[in-house]
């Protein structure tokens, strides 16, 4: 039986996107306002140069604006960094953590990315706790055993109460076109979904999780359909207004 979350479709600019480019949002917001309400929510990630003027534009057409990395700490002496609080104070209402890019540019560990999903959570933000496996785990085999690590040891105990989204993507899908079989997705959200609803009961059934991989609007109808999968984070395709509102109209 499907599961009846609202979906969310949250873009990820990644190290995208100059002030020019938020005309792509303004696209965006005048398709989604001019027909009926989509049935999910939409968020878009953009660096976090472009988080306050995106949400000016997002903000009234219910476009969700969030943000791609934070340092656990609230403030301090961490040049270069950008805190919680200061993404909520620009406008920002999601925060990703633990993306695959970050974890492998940045040598980011489980511990450090479950403290940055509890300091999102402390400021009052939502986070979406990124895991997946590489290419050479799931040759190996060993896929399930490296996503149910990362997951038992990024989200925080405190998802028992605040709302966190979990977003699976698998290293070798993201940005590369390729994407598990429908089966292999299917089989590791039901085994994620059984995860989290071991660990915190009916909390853990309502807890978002967002499939990630080269989702596009050619696949993303088959792969929103997939039980367990309660939304999609987008690379490449949230870049452009046409791909993301396909994505969203497939949702
Ligand atoms: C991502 O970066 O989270 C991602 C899923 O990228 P892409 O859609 O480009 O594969």
């Amino acid at each position: 039986m499907a599961d009846s979350l609202t979906k969310l479709i949250a873009g990820n600019w990644k190290m995208n996107g100059l002030r020019a480019s938020l005309f792509e949002v303004e696209k965006l917001a005048s398709k989604l306002t001019a027909g009926a309400a989509p049935r999910c929510t939409v968020a878009i990630c953009p660096p976090a140069t472009l988080i306050a003027a995106m949400n000016q534009i997002a903000a009234p057409a219910g476009i969700v604006v969030g943000a791609q990395d934070c340092h656990p700490a609230a403030s301090g002496a961490h040049t270069g960094d950008l805190s919680a609080p200061m993404l909520a104070d620009a406008g920002a209402q999601l925060v990703i953590v633990g993306h695959s890019e970050r974890r492998a540019d940045h040598g980011e560990t489980d511990e450090l990315v479950r403290q940055k999903a509890v300091s999102v959570l402390a400021a009052g933000l939502t986070p979406i706790i990124c895991v997946g496996e590489t290419r050479a785990e799931r040759e190996a085999g060993t896929a399930d055993a490296v996503v149910a690590a990362q997951l038992a040891a990024s989200v925080p105990d405190e998802a028992a109460d605040d709302d966190v989204v979990v977003a699976y993507e698998p290293v070798w899908a993201i940005g590369t076109g390729l994407t598990p079989t429908s089966a292999d997705i299917a089989q590791m959200h039901k085994s994620l979904r059984d995860q989290l609803v071991k660990r915190f009961g009916a909390k853990g059934a309502a807890i978002k999780l967002l499939y990630g991989g080269s989702l596009k609007p050619g696949n993303a109808r088959e792969i929103l359909a997939i039980e367990h999968v309660n939304g999609g984070l987008i690379g490449g395709a949230s870049l452009l207004a046409d791909d993301l509102f396909a994505i969203i109209s497939a949702a």
